[in-house]
């Protein structure tokens, strides 16, 4: 018998698996909708100027690639911790901050899954129903026995934010509850800054871990928009996780790069968690590579480079919003008579259609337009060249 012949088959990631389907899809007129990845007005990945600009001032002075410290270019980790407190926080000031490179917004959560299974093995964690999908993945994967809180309310088109709270207040000391930042995954549907303070509030009363992932700051309503809750946890005194990604924001998708920031009590407990979270590196992948993080904090290091960054990055979040105020016209245009004026309130590069699995189906399989079963679709890959035969077919469903 051989070694691998009692091994199964693993279940198709849906999302790729989309991807592959779209790929093989003979229809001329196909438009991918599935996998969030924000494409230009021309239907393209970006590559954004202020990162072509970095990489031939790196270029001009190319240099070896030795080993990075484990936990990355500190110039990097430092940049990410002003982005994500605030340059002049206080926190920052008083070295209460763990930050350490990652690969991508993925690489952070599972540094610090890794780092939580260890310091709570018995810990449940909770994630939103709905949620990113890998986030039960990956948790799971980590060793945790992973639950959802309610978020997504589908008769009311936004979070049943009374049905999360009380869940949040029933759960036991010590879970983790794994929060989106800003533009929540799938759903498109953020808290306001009042409900999150009574999430906070919950997660002090609780003794909750909070796990905020912020993989798309600046796509919903600006940078320091996106970023608010961070400071609003705080403020509160609390210690938190938060995964950053840069994968969307710098459409530096296969570069990887992201970072996991801890914030913890006093700068003698932040040296050792540090310690920690190095060793959880060290025997994973040993130290991140080198390109994708030495963009990034040449942009975010210079002036003018990020100045160009914010620029391009509310290019990106204002076509997206553009693209939802044409979704709802075309829609009627096109003879939805039922309200869709949801799809401007949602946030970030996702709409939740309210669409159903056999109409995805339909969507897919008659007219090449690909969204997730769950009617997710990827707002950031409509453009003006798409959206007309996208809201035609998508009216044909209805
Ligand atoms: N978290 C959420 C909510 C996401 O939507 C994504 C990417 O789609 C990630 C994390 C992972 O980001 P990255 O590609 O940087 O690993």
């Amino acid at each position: 018998m051989s070694l691998f012949a009692a091994v199964e088959m693993a279940p198709r990631d849906p999302i790729l698996g989309l991807n592959e389907q779209f790929n093989a899809d003979p229809n001329p007129a196909k438009v991918n909708l599935g996998v969030g990845v924000y494409t230009d007005e021309n239907g393209k990945l970006p590559l954004l100027a202020c990162v072509k600009a970095a990489e031939a001032q790196l270029n001009e002075a190319a240099r070896a690639r030795g080993y990075l410290p484990i936990d990355g270019i500190a110039a990097y980790d430092k940049a990410v911790q002003g982005l994500v407190f605030g340059e002049s926080s206080p926190l920052l000031a008083a070295g209460r901050v763990a930050t350490v490179q990652a690969l991508g917004g993925t690489g952070g959560l599972k540094v610090g899954a890794d780092f939580l299974k260890k310091l709570n093995p018995g810990a449940k964690v909770l994630i939103s129903d709905p949620s990113w999908e890998n986030h039960r993945a990956l948790f799971t994967n980590a060793g945790f026995t992973v639950e959802t809180y309610p978020y997504y309310d589908a008769d009311k088109k936004g979070v049943n934010f009374d049905a999360m709270l009380a869940c949040l207040n029933a759960a036991a000391a010590g879970t983790v509850v794994v929060l989106h930042a800003c533009c929540h995954n799938p759903t498109g549907y953020d808290i306001t800054a009042a409900q999150w303070e009574q999430v906070i509030a919950a997660v002090k009363s609780r003794n909750l871990v909070a796990f905020l992932d912020m993989a798309y700051q600046g796509f919903g309503d600006g940078i320091a928009e996106d970023g608010a809750v961070i400071g609003q946890f705080v403020a509160a005194g609390i210690d938190f996780f938060v995964s950053t990604s840069f994968s969307k924001s710098f459409s530096l998708y296969g570069e990887r790069v992201g970072a996991l920031s801890v914030v913890c009590a006093s700068k003698e407990e932040t040296t050792r968690v540090l310690s920690q979270l190095k060793i959880v590196i060290r025997t994973n992948y040993s130290n991140p590579p080198t390109h994708g993080a030495q963009v990034v904090a040449t942009v975010l290091t210079t002036p003018a480079l990020r100045a160009q960054w914010e620029e391009e990055l509310a290019g990106m979040r204002n076509r997206i919003k553009a693209m939802r105020t044409a979704l709802v016209e075309r829609l009627k245009q096109a003879g939805v008579t039922s309200d869709v004026s949801f799809i401007t309130t949602q946030r970030g590069m996702f709409s939740y259609s309210g669409l159903s699995k056999p109409q995805m189906e339909r969507l897919r399989s008659e007219f090449g337009v690909y969204g997730v079963d769950s009617g997710r679709i990827c707002v950031a890959a409509l453009n003006e060249k798409n959206i007309g035969y996208v809201t035609e077919s998508i009216a044909k469903v209805m």
